[in-house]
């Protein structure tokens, strides 16, 4: 069976196993794909995916071989990468099977240790980001639940070792984190990328997520070529098979990113503040990038790439305008507003602009009856309300980003929450 990548599902991993190599490579998908190759001496495991669907996976695993795990790579340390382990280990265990190396990056152990100081503020973070596949779930994730790395690299130089009759290089590389670990094995032509490589554009920019590193990106793609591999095991995503193909999706992502970097950096340089420079980067984005498969935005998107390059050059003072540098709170701002202009009218107004379709406008216009709402009617309030729910919906049900998608449905539903909760006062 052929998969297209241009569908969230098999970003989401909700496709079957992919075994190649004449049976002796396997992508496990899930929320985090597992990477698997066999050897003659047992298996190299590159990420062991989400602990939600830990069971899921293990029994995929089985059905494609029954050797035991000899090393456990994880590609970088977020919790859809390396927290599957449970039903691993148990069966080790219970085999009585020699216990697998678990390698990681150094920055893989900060991470953790991130996690654990984070750990409530991750899990309101994780339910907004990921709140269409959540539901009600909120313990998915445990970050005192590890399974700790025994070969910890520090990525300087790469890291070679032998299992039965193949050779593997772990090399290290940055762009989504900065413990991101990629595997060549060459006799098998083979790369796991991790989420270097997520089969859409790249996750570089995530609003609620740390600096992310898009020139050094390019660089691993690049880094990544020489390889001159047959196959890639994304982090996200199905098998990327043909060299031709391989070349293809990693040489356009690198020209991707290099892209966003130079063009950001480029605007900084000529004195630019950020809305200038978010404005004109959409202008100029080229098509060639718009409409290749591999740089769908799926997950992340460009519009979230340019505040990354941004971010990580500038401070927080993005605006130029000192009325930005320490502002009043938006509420009593709206209330001044509405204290010239006649509520009302702000509203008719909000309503002609979402009729010729001004969408983002309008809601600029709706916040301020919404965040002065104290000082207006409240029916025109719950109008008010359900004009934005509404701009807010067809916004989510246009919008290709699963982080945006989620994004503006959270509030939606804040807002659904909100009428309902006065309707029955
Ligand atoms: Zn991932």
């Amino acid at each position: 069976m052929t998969y297209s990548q241009n569908d969230i599902k098999f970003f989401l991993g909700l496709h079957g196993a992919q075994s190649f190599n004449d049976n002796t490579c396997h992508l496990i998908p899930s929320f985090g794909n597992m990477g698997i190759i066999e050897t003659n001496a047992g298996l190299v495991v590159f990420d062991i995916a989400l602990k939600q669907f830990s069971l899921r996976n293990f029994k995929k695993l089985r059905e494609v071989t029954q050797k035991p795990i000899r090393y456990i790579i994880y590609s970088h340390g977020h919790f859809d990468h390396c927290f599957g382990f449970g039903p691993f280990i148990a069966e080790t265990e219970e085999k009585g099977w020699k216990m697998p190396q678990v390698i990681s990056h150094e920055n893989c152990i900060t991470r953790f240790k991130k996690y654990q100081m984070l750990d409530e503020y991750h899990k309101w973070l994780n339910a907004q980001q990921f709140a269409s596949v959540m539901g009600s779930q909120t313990d998915v994730v445990s970050p005192y639940d590890i399974l700790e790395p025994t070969i910890i690299l520090d990525g300087k130089m790469p890291y070679t070792f032998q299992l039965g009759e193949l050779e593997f290089e772990v090399n290290h590389d940055k762009g989504e984190t900065d413990d991101s670990l990629w595997l060549w094995v060459p006799e098998k032509e083979l790369i796991c990328a991790g989420d270097l490589m997520i089969s859409s554009y790249p996750n570089v920019g995530n609003p609620y997520k740390v600096q992310r590193y898009p020139k050094q990106w390019a660089l691993a793609m690049e880094h990544m070529m020489k390889k001159d591999a047959k196959f890639i095991i994304p982090g996200h995503g199905v098998l990327i098979e043909g060299r031709e193909k391989v070349r293809d999706v990693l040489a356009i992502t690198a020209e991707a990113m290099h892209f966003v970097h130079d063009e950001v950096v480029k605007r900084l340089n000529e004195g630019k503040w950020f809305e200038q420079i978010f404005h004109e980067m959409l202008e100029i984005y080229p098509e060639k990038f718009k409409t290749h498969d591999y740089l769908k935005p799926l997950y992340g998107c460009y519009r979230f790439a340019i505040h990354a390059v941004y971010r990580l050059y500038h401070g927080w003072y993005d605006s130029g305008n000192p009325t930005d540098l320490f502002p009043a709170k938006s509420e009593d701002i709206a209330r001044e507003f509405l204290k010239i202009n006649d509520a009302q009218r702000y509203y008719e107004h909000a309503k002609k602009l979402y009729d010729s379709n001004s969408h983002q406008l309008a809601l600029h216009i709706l916040d301020i009856l919404i965040k002065g709402h104290n000082s207006i009617e409240h029916e025109l309030y719950m109008d008010a309300l359900h004009l934005k729910y509404d701009i807010l919906k067809g916004k989510a049900t246009a919008e290709p980003s699963f982080i945006v998608r989620n994004i503006i449905n959270n509030n939606a539903k804040q807002i659904k929450a909100k009428i309902k909760a006065f309707r029955k006062k």
